[in-house]
């Protein structure tokens, strides 16, 4: 019976995706005025689904790809299922530049267990050093961590020693505070430079930046129905989502989630994101 299930689904999925649904994929807005600049903005061109459509053993494929739910990043830092069988409408919730505040932080993590959800804390050195327990607050409630630099500066104006230093002393302070190291980095500002890739490689950090910016940093949209309505209007499969630890990002929470579940959209467990070391 439940085969039967999966099987339907499975039929779905691949139906609607030999459709042509790709191309021209939703929002590829990320349009950011101002010093948030960032060269990986959607390119929109490699959104075909690789789709073999031979059918022999299309049931044992099904069972596969369904029992293998996991997903990767493509270039524009989308959430691509790596199963043809998986959820495309998944979104990525990512707060940066914690840990500071014990009350917004609190917020977030209650709105996101209310909602089920996990996400990314990209935090930075500084924050880690004057509040642990805030990061061990993130990581005792099922939250993941991510590496953001330890000072929160341009890191592709930085010499390659510095840059390192920016990068593996919060794989260490982290370790040192809550027993594993991050496995995803996002640079501050979105700004990198080939010497930064490859000091993220050598640290088996897998390297982001986002897909949809809910802009809750430019003092334009300081307020909970900007935030909403940021993110709402860029909204596409695989959304990974850049917000920040700040109170009306917070505050604007729960009403988010709701909006983005109505949409018929899940949240990815960044567990779920595989991983070059794991690959
Ligand atoms: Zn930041």
């Amino acid at each position: 019976m439940l085969n039967k299930m999966f099987l339907l689904i499975a039929a779905c999925c691949l139906i609607l995706s030999s459709c042509g649904v790709s191309g021209s994929s939703a929002g590829n807005a990320s349009s950011n005025a101002g010093q948030n600049q960032h060269a990986e903005t959607n390119t929109g061109a490699n959104d075909g689904a690789p789709n073999g459509g031979s059918n022999s053993n299309a049931e044992e494929d099904a069972n596969q790809q369904l029992s293998e739910p996991g997903y990767h990043f493509d270039q524009a830092y989308r959430v691509i299922p790596n199963n043809e069988g998986a959820d495309k409408k998944v979104v990525l919730l990512t707060f940066d530049d914690g840990p500071k505040e014990k009350e917004v932080l609190e917020q977030l993590l209650d709105t996101l267990d209310k909602h089920e959800a996990k996400a990314i804390f990209f935090v930075n050195g500084y924050h880690v050093q004057s509040n642990p327990d805030l990061l061990r607050l993130i990581h005792d409630r099922g939250q993941l961590i991510g590496n953001h630099s330890w000072d929160h500066i341009d890191l592709k104006q930085e010499s390659a020693d510095s840059a390192r230093k920016q990068v593996e002393d919060v794989q260490k302070i982290v370790e040192e505070t809550i027993g594993e190291r991050p496995q995803f980095f996002r640079p501050p500002f979105g700004s990198s430079n080939e010497t930064l890739h490859r000091i993220t490689e050598d640290n088996d950090l897998t390297y982001i930046t986002w897909s949809n910016d809910s802009m809750d940093w430019d003092p334009k949209f300081n307020n909970p129905e900007s935030v909403v309505n940021n993110i709402m209007d860029q909204l596409h499969p695989g959304s990974n989502i850049l917000m920040h630890e700040l109170p009306w990002t917070a505050e604007a929470l729960d009403e988010l989630l709701t909006k983005i579940k109505s949409e018929g959209y899940g949240f990815v467990d960044p567990r779920m994101i595989s991983h070059p070391a794991e690959s």
